[in-house]
């Protein structure tokens, strides 16, 4: 592995670097047995795989929030990069509220997909207007309770999360109403999604926290035995937040799971 490394030949470490870059995750030991001294690749490269969202393919890429219109949304911290289904991203733009928004693929031919226990709970909960309605001041570009960028303009198109072109628009079933989640579809007839909804999860609300579409996300991706009943109370006894119990838990076992969801007890969740 050392003598690897340490390759004086500077066409080769080029050759390397560039066989990293357009695929991410290689290492340069890897890299380095993909092309010989001259720089030639001696393997193959690898077609990204199409089920890895575009989004998630590359760190620190940006794109564009549905709610404040500016390019400043990355890949939240909290995203799960096993579930294929969903990207967790966070709005970067100190002019707007945004946080966390929670992108879930609803529809892209898939059964399992419309199976999904997540995907049941944002059919069940359709949202609604929740904040008053508001207007944006000069000082910000999204607050709670405004109309998002995305429905400002009948042929607004962003990157799709997934494949990456500018093909995804806001859905002919995008629900005017809810001020906190956007439906988008992608029209690239090679990506897999069709249908994806985008949940505000956070901007500093009670009433985007108290949602019974976002309640009913946080129910099915916290542990069981940190759940609490109607009464705000936790049926067991609560673990520090670091125990091993996040180590052991599978939340996108739960998040995939084809089981009936508890629906009261999910739109209750603290
Ligand atoms: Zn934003
Ligand atoms: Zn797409």
């Amino acid at each position: 592995m050392k003598d690897l490394i340490m390759v004086k030949n500077s066409a080769q470490k080029r050759a390397a670097r560039a066989h990293q870059k357009s695929r991410p995750g290689t290492s340069l030991p890897e890299a380095l047995r993909a092309v010989d001294t001259r720089g030639t690749a001696v393997l193959p490269p690898v077609a990204a795989d199409p089920a890895v969202p575009w989004f998630q393919s590359v760190p620190r890429r940006r794109t564009t929030c549905l709610l404040c219109g500016k390019r400043e949304t990355v890949l939240s911290y909290s995203n799960d990069p096993s579930d294929l289904g969903r990207v967790a991203v966070y709005c970067d733009n100190e002019r707007c509220d945004v946080r966390t928004v929670e992108v879930v693929v609803v529809r892209d031919g898939d059964l399992a997909t419309r199976q999904r226990a997540d995907v049941r709970v944002l059919e069940h909960f359709v949202g609604g207007p929740l904040h008053d309605p508001a207007v944006v001041s000069e000082h910000d570009d999204w607050i709670p309770g405004a109309v998002p960028w995305i429905r400002h303009g009948e042929h607004r198109y962003v990157e799709c999360l997934w494949c990456g072109d500018e093909t995804s628009r806001r859905s002919a079933t995008d629900l005017l109403a809810d001020t906190g989640r956007v439906q988008m579809y992608c029209e690239n007839a090679d990506c897999r999604v069709r249908e994806t909804e985008h949940v505000v999860l956070r901007d500093g609300t009670w009433q985007t926290d108290e949602r019974p579409d976002v309640r009913s996300l946080r129910y099915i991706d916290e542990p069981p035995i940190f759940r609490r009943g109607p009464d705000g109370r936790s049926r067991g006894f609560v673990y520090p937040r670091d125990s091993a119990i996040f180590a052991e838990d599978d939340k996108v076992a739960r998040r995939v799971s084809t089981d009936p969801v508890d629906w009261e007890a999910a739109a209750f969740v603290r």
